[in-house]
């Protein structure tokens, strides 16, 4: 069992390849979760060494999905961003800049006899005896030379090109960075038995390693990146919310002792710990998802729920910028406790951020009948002679315009509702009024009616 007091030190190591896998997403966070429990220290390192596929936009997918899952990094090199405060505005670690260090470590090699050219390239000799491999999540590992490295065990740490490999790399900012924990995917299993030759050849002790198992599609088949759900950014895109997707990746593949699912962030950083991750690969459950995040938007804070919401409005297209704070906070208020995800948000309150509503062909034959619309148009007189357009009022006159019509509410409220919203559902028909406010109130309603603007005082 490792020591909690020595100083943990983990990191996220993923190569920039524009896309955040979920896989990738789950790995970065047990390794937050295992250094918040342990007070220890999380490291974010691009393995971006191979300089052909990345980019700076790739490393901006990484580092925009950690910050939406709410994953701070705690090191790194300082870089200037005038925009962001606080954590995470320094680091990540680029192995592109570190290729001095591999040159070094690799001459250390050379002269230690651990290393020699080859054909161009630099080589490693490899231990010959199998290694045993201790880890924490798979247990203890015999890995025995495969038939074609008994024949050849030593590996390139240096191409002909220059360039440097990805185990040398891997490894030697793992000793660099004094990382004490390697937690990583199971696809990695089969590199370790050279990582830790590695280490041995560099005369330090291997990391612990924790290899979590992969994720799989509901039906049990490998996970592969056009899946769907593969990409964090999905969940973005459906209006998920974080909290609740990082609970769901939290599940996957790690169980809190009484079972629970639901767990706030704060309470799995206690709980967390590295045996409890699943040996068994874990399956998507998209409707666990689903669930959770209904769970969260219900019971979130109003600032969280304008901030989120804001974002998601946003991401559907509608420039929010143009509106004033007050407004966007007001709009939202008529939302909450209504809707399940964000993703929801823009068809349910898109109608407050656009100059005019689209009525549905279909809709406003069926919801503005002549009948409807003589009604609307009282309703809408009515409405231009309020002088305080505020919900309570605006209920009272709806009500008194029904009882003056002989008619229900409804009447009303479902073709004032149409013309002001362009929805059959939506917030509480009063409240949006009120949010809207009057002159766009009567301006809908005369659209509605057929009424050219500015005719009809
Ligand atoms: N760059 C490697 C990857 O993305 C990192 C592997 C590791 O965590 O050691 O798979």
């Amino acid at each position: 069992m490792e020591d909690k007091h020595t100083n943990v030190r983990v990191r996220f190591a993923p190569s920039p390849t524009g896309f955040l896998h979920i896989g990738g997403a789950r790995t970065a966070l047990f390794n937050w979760l295992y250094a918040r429990h342990t007070g220890g220290t999380f490291v974010l390192r691009i393995e971006d060494t191979d300089a052909a596929r990345n980019s700076q936009e790739a490393t901006e997918v990484i580092l925009s999905g950690l910050r939406w899952l709410g994953l701070d990094w705690d090191e790194g090199p300082v870089t200037p961003d005038p925009a962001g405060a606080g954590k995470g505005d320094f680091g990540p670690y680029f192995q592109s800049q570190r290729g001095a260090i591999y040159q070094r470590r690799v001459r250390e090699l050379k002269e230690k006899g651990l290393a020699y050219d080859s054909e161009g390239a630099v080589k490693f000799k490899m231990e010959r005896q199998p290694i045993l491999i201790h880890d924490l999540v798979v247990g203890d590992v015999r890995r025995e030379l495969t038939d074609r490295e008994q024949a050849d065990p030593d590996f390139v740490l240096i191409r002909s090109d220059g360039q440097p490999v990805f185990h040398l790399v891997n490894v030697v900012d793992d000793l660099e960075m004094r990382i004490t924990h390697v937690i990583r995917g199971e696809d990695h299993l089969s590199n370790t038995a050279k990582h830790i030759a590695l280490f041995r050849a560099f005369g330090v002790e291997p990391p612990n390693y924790a290899h979590i198992p992969l994720i799989l599609n509901p039906d049990g088949t490998k996970m592969s990146k056009r899946d769907r759900g593969a990409s964090l950014q999905s969940y973005l895109d459906d209006g998920s919310t974080p909290e609740a997707v990082a609970n769901y990746l939290c599940l996957l593949g790690w169980s809190p002792k009484e079972n629970r699912e639901k767990m706030p962030m704060a309470e799995t950083v206690k709980l967390f710990d590295l045996p409890q991750i699943l040996r068994h690969n874990a399956r998507f459950d998209i409707a666990k998802l689903q669930w959770l995040d209904g769970e969260y938007i219900r019971e979130m804070g109003e600032e969280r729920f304008f901030q989120l919401g804001a974002a998601a409005l946003q991401r559907s297209g509608y420039k929010l910028d143009a509106f004033p704070p007050n407004y966007i906070a007001a709009a939202l208020a008529t939302c909450k406790g209504k809707i399940k995800r964000f993703g929801d948000l823009g068809p349910y309150a898109g109608f407050y951020f656009v100059d005019a509503v689209n009525i549905d062909p279909a809709d406003r034959a069926r919801e503005f009948t002549a009948e409807s619309l003589a009604r609307l148009q009282k309703l809408r007189d009515a409405f231009a002679s309020l002088t305080a357009f505020a919900a309570p009022e605006i209920e009272k006159t709806l009500k008194a315009v029904a009882l003056e019509l002989g008619v229900k509410a409804g009447a009303l409220v479902h073709p004032a509702r149409m013309a002001c919203t362009g929805a059959a559902a939506g917030p509480s028909l009063y409240h949006l009024l009120e949010v809207l406010g009057r002159e766009p109130v009567l301006k809908r309603m005369d659209a509605a009616l057929g009424t050219p603007p500015g005719k009809n005082p």
